[in-house]
């Protein structure tokens, strides 16, 4: 890297299921397309709707084994015990040397591993309001069948238990909002005093 002061610091965002982790990034993505946002690969089968290379890379077991093998990804996880999601490590080394504000939505184990490797990361949980309404939105997204969304409630206990080991919580109380003050963390410069907690 030939300009190591522009390097950006990188977001993690995690927090616990059907929080909004997924819809607060959608939203950055479409009004700060500043940000960088990873795009993560996945064994899991895609939704309606989602396309490969921009809401997930769809790949095979084999394919997420070669990645591993090949130190490909920067994190990993089984979410959900359900199907295996990790982080490519190379567009994310791309992102911070250019200097753009750059993001990861992970899943609670991913973050913990990034904190491992790379702790001068932002480490960002996004809350819910209330458990009841995290679990109104788990039931409300309907794509689950009643097996899944109870091994995902089961999660969502575990890592709201998590929220201490971050640096700040964002309460996802409106999309946008909590999308604005995402964008805020990533662009406020060092030499600006912290913003208030009251402010999240
Ligand atoms: P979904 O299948 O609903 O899109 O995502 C399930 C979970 O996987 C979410 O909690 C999401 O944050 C997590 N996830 C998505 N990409 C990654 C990744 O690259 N690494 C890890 N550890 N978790 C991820």
């Amino acid at each position: 890297m030939t300009e190591p002061e522009r390097r950006s610091r990188l977001v993690v965002l995690a927090g616990p299921t059907a929080v909004g982790k997924g819809t607060v990034a959608a939203a950055v993505r479409e009004s700060h397309p500043e940000v960088w946002i990873s795009v993560s690969a996945t064994t899991r089968k895609p939704r309606p709707g989602e396309i490969n290379g921009v809401h997930y890379w769809f790949v095979s077991d084999e394919e997420f084994d070669r990645m591993i093998a090949e130190e490909d990804l920067l994190e990993w996880a089984v979410v959900h015990k359900a199907a295996r999601y990790g982080t490519p490590r190379q567009p994310v080394d791309l992102a911070l040397a250019s200097g753009r504000p750059a993001m990861l939505e992970i899943d609670l184990q991913g973050a913990r591993q990034v904190r491992e490797t790379m702790p001068d990361a932002l480490f960002v949980f996004l809350a819910p309001p209330s458990w009841e309404e995290l679990v109104r939105r788990l039931v409300g997204r309907g794509t689950e069948t009643e097996e899944e969304r109870e091994r995902r409630l089961e999660t969502a206990r575990e890592e709201l238990a998590a929220e201490p080991e971050f640096d700040v919580t964002i309460v996802n109380h409106e999309v946008h909002a909590a999308a604005e003050q995402l964008v805020t963390l990533m662009t406020v410069g060092e030499e600006r005093p912290p913003l208030a907690p009251d402010q999240f």
